[in-house]
């Protein structure tokens, strides 16, 4: 079935580089680009237009790191750093997953704010409950959310008796809930929590499953200095914190690891070797004091850079806002380096947000042809009055920085309308 989208189509196919196409069209052929126009094709005269009108048509957004389990203690216990935070809030917060009723109520609303919010990929932390993953999963689904979602893994230093299994428990039920696994946009993908939360004879299980069933692995790196001595501690035979999941065959291509805000030259140099992705999660440094990431360098040397909500250490869900928030960091960085440094620009920050999370997934650069459409639909006739007419370009900024989620009238997820409330934003 063709169907056409008519609006003012923006997307970032490459870092630094904007395609505005101002009154364009979109062709879709069951949900695949067919192509973006400025004038439609004669081919496809008669066929079903569904014009947006003035609104923007932009790609939307790959949350590459966040926490499911934390969405119900979000803006609760910022003051603490990363140790003391995990265990008076995340861990007894987590273990509440026990309940797959509760984590129903939760994960319901959870994929619900996510679509309403223009984020139609995830890479997902779970907790270590296997029902409770399973019914996260087909929640996204239900919502089209689209991606990865993984049981977290941990046999040491969680809250014994209430949030840690043992190493066979944890690889038990890894292999039990692989086997579970039937949804279509939503995958598993292995999840040992982080170097301190499991045991080498854990890691190297799970290095065996993810070769086995050849899965992708997400976790965590060098994200607060406190951390990383601790990992020197656990692991006194690895240099480096990336050597400790490298020597279990979990430091691999596509390998997810948040935050790497203290990884040095060697580290990132062994993540762009090996096809690691690091997963930027700047609201969440700076929130829990962790540090403020060299992200503008990382690019610079080629590490492949994605962004992350990280709730609940970050306390922003919608991408638009991590986005900023990225931007932010980046400037804030710069100062720290005695303008040194660069920045990143709203350009190269949405395609962060966008283009560089949809690809961990198979996506082309921007809206090209072949891929299933992934879109938000923005309206902002609400936001003030400027000046003069803007520009396409002013508005996406604008759009960037100002829009709320009603401002998101419309999103696309995996070549399928999910959500649709431009009745609603006219009510308004
Ligand atoms: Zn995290």
């Amino acid at each position: 079935m063709i169907r056409i989208l008519k609006g003012h189509i923006v997307s970032a196919p490459e870092l630094g580089k904007l395609d505005v196409t101002e009154n364009g069209f979109m062709v879709l052929e069951d949900g695949v680009i067919r192509g973006v126009y400025e004038q439609l094709p004669e081919q496809y005269a008669g066929e079903e237009v569904t014009d947006y009108g003035d609104c923007l048509i932009m790609q939307s957004f790959a949350d590459m790191h966040l926490h499911a389990p934390q969405y119900p203690m979000l803006g609760m216990g910022m003051d603490l750093p990363l140790l003391d935070w995990l265990n008076t809030y995340a861990f007894p917060t987590e273990a509440r997953f026990a309940d797959p009723d509760y984590a129903r109520r939760v994960y319901r609303r959870l994929a619900s704010d996510l679509i309403t919010n223009g984020t139609t990929r995830v890479c997902m932390f779970s907790s270590l409950h296997t029902e409770a993953t399973w019914i996260l999963m087909e929640e996204l689904e239900k919502a089209g959310v689209t991606g990865y979602v993984g049981k977290v893994n941990m046999d040491r230093n969680g809250a014994p008796g209430v949030l840690e299994e043992t190493t066979e428990q944890s690889v038990e039920e890894t292999l039990r809930w692989l086997d579970g696994c039937c949804w279509e946009h939503v995958k598993p993908i292995l999840t040992p929590r982080f170097t301190p939360s499991c045991t080498d004879s854990l890691m190297a299980r799970l290095g065996m499953i993810a070769a086995e069933q050849d899965l992708y692995v997400q976790s965590h790196l060098s994200e607060s200095t406190a951390e990383m001595e601790w990992v020197r501690q656990l692991s006194p035979d690895c240099r480096q914190y990336w050597e400790t999941y490298e020597k279990y065959g979990l430091w691999k291509d596509h390998t997810l690891m948040a935050h790497c805000v203290w990884s040095d030259e060697t580290e990132r140099a062994a993540m762009k070797r090996a096809g690691v992705v690091a997963v930027h999660c700047p609201d969440s440094n700076v929130n829990i004091c962790s540090g403020v990431c060299p992200v503008r360098k990382m690019l610079d040397e080629g590490v492949w850079v994605t962004l992350g909500s990280d709730i609940a250490g970050g306390a922003l869900l919608p991408m638009f806002r991590v986005i900023t928030s990225a931007i932010r960091a980046s400037k804030t960085r710069r100062i720290m380096d005695d303008w040194k440094t660069g920045f990143l620009t709203v350009e190269e920050a949405y395609y962060l947000g966008t283009t560089s999370g949809h690809r961990y997934f198979g996506a082309g650069k921007g809206f090209v042809p072949g891929d299933r459409l992934h879109a938000v639909v923005v309206d902002d006739r609400d936001l003030p009055e400027a000046i003069r007419p803007l520009s396409v370009r002013e508005r996406f900024e604008r759009a960037v920085y100002m829009m709320h989620r009603h401002n998101i009238t419309a999103v696309w997820s995996d070549g399928r309308p999910v959500v649709d409330r431009r009745d609603e934003f006219a009510k308004m």
